[in-house]
């Protein structure tokens, strides 16, 4: 399996390498000893790939052969390995769900005029104040309660049951609207608002659109219940997950988020292939795509599909 991130940084490894030893900043044996290491560290993703036989070609030329003599065999060999079928990585934001009427905290009416937002989303201010903080979260539940998923919900839904295993869906939207479309098969990176999480034994259940106030882990019984939410301070675990699409996905579909939390300029640089759909345009952001859409993310659902359908349904003939 290739995996472009780690490819990356063994190319620079290398890149680095052969600087050092070029400026006579390390000996030959040091050298050597390097890139064996390297290599057997980097076993599985030297096969198949062709960029990587190029690399190799190129430390040819700087008269280190019988270094790299043995990995550019390898690379050729594998050079003809047929490539995996395209896959795509959905990232969608609060804009998604701004259609469906869910609140949210950059709108002109949002959130941030009500609230202020370390003091409810963040570590500091839960401890501060935890009473605040659920009142917060179970007035969120109260507004999801009514919302419905939207044509760009259901868009994505549709796709993710057309294509279960090349589409990767990761939201950064705590909400279940995507779930009320049909998909269950989604990562929620910043958690959900309609499960509770115990202090005690870290068990995760549902509460859907009820108040936690005065709810009891159903696992161990503890009162000690926060929200099932990352906070501003904490550490997001499904980033891990979010890494690993990006490194095997070759397409990146991002709709309603403008960059401020996740970086989705930078990741670009990993995908052959990018599509970007936000209400307003940005000129920090939109460079980066190669397809951008200045529009509501409902008027560009069928444009959407049709775009990711063309990666898709070739791989299937
Ligand atoms: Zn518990």
């Amino acid at each position: 399996m290739l995996n472009k991130n780690t490819l990356k940084y063994l190319y620079q490894d290398l890149d680095e390498l052969i600087r050092q030893y070029n400026t006579n900043q390390i000996d030959r044996f040091s050298f050597v000893s390097e890139v064996e290491r390297l290599k057997q560290a980097n076993k599985i993703i030297l096969d198949g790939n062709e960029d990587f036989a190029e690399l190799v070609e190129n430390a040819l030329l700087e008269k280190e052969y019988e270094i790299f003599e043995q990995m550019a065999k390898i690379a050729l060999e594998n050079a003809k390995a047929p490539s995996s079928p395209s896959r795509v990585l959905i990232l969608t934001g609060a804009g998604i769900s701004a259609e469906s009427g869910v609140r949210t905290f950059r709108e002109s009416d949002g959130l941030w005029e009500e609230y202020d937002v370390m003091e409810v989303c963040s570590v500091e201010g839960f401890e501060r104040n935890p009473k605040l903080v659920a009142d917060f979260y179970d007035a969120r539940r109260r507004d999801i309660a009514s919302k419905l998923p939207n044509a760009a919900h259901e868009m994505v839904a549709r796709l993710k049951r057309k294509y279960p295993n090349q589409i990767d869906l990761l939201t950064q939207n705590v909400d279940d609207l995507f779930e009320r479309a049909g998909c269950l098969d989604l990562i929620h990176l910043h958690g959900t608002l309609t499960d509770l999480r115990c202090e005690e034994c870290q068990c995760v259940f549902e509460i859907g659109y009820k108040s936690q106030i005065g709810a009891i882990c159903p696992a161990c019984q503890s009162e000690n219940i926060r929200h099932n939410v990352v906070m501003f301070g904490e550490e997001a675990p499904m980033y891990q997950k979010l890494q690993q699409s990006i490194d095997e996905c070759d397409v990146f579909v991002v709709i309603g988020t403008s960059g401020q939390v996740l970086n989705v300029a930078w990741y670009t640089q990993w995908f052959e292939d990018s599509l970007l759909n936000n209400l307003d345009p940005d000129e920090h952001l939109d460079p980066y795509f190669k397809v951008v859409y200045h529009e509501k993310a409902t008027d560009a659902a069928e444009k959407i599909e049709a775009y990711v359908e063309k990666f898709l349904s070739k791989c299937n003939l």
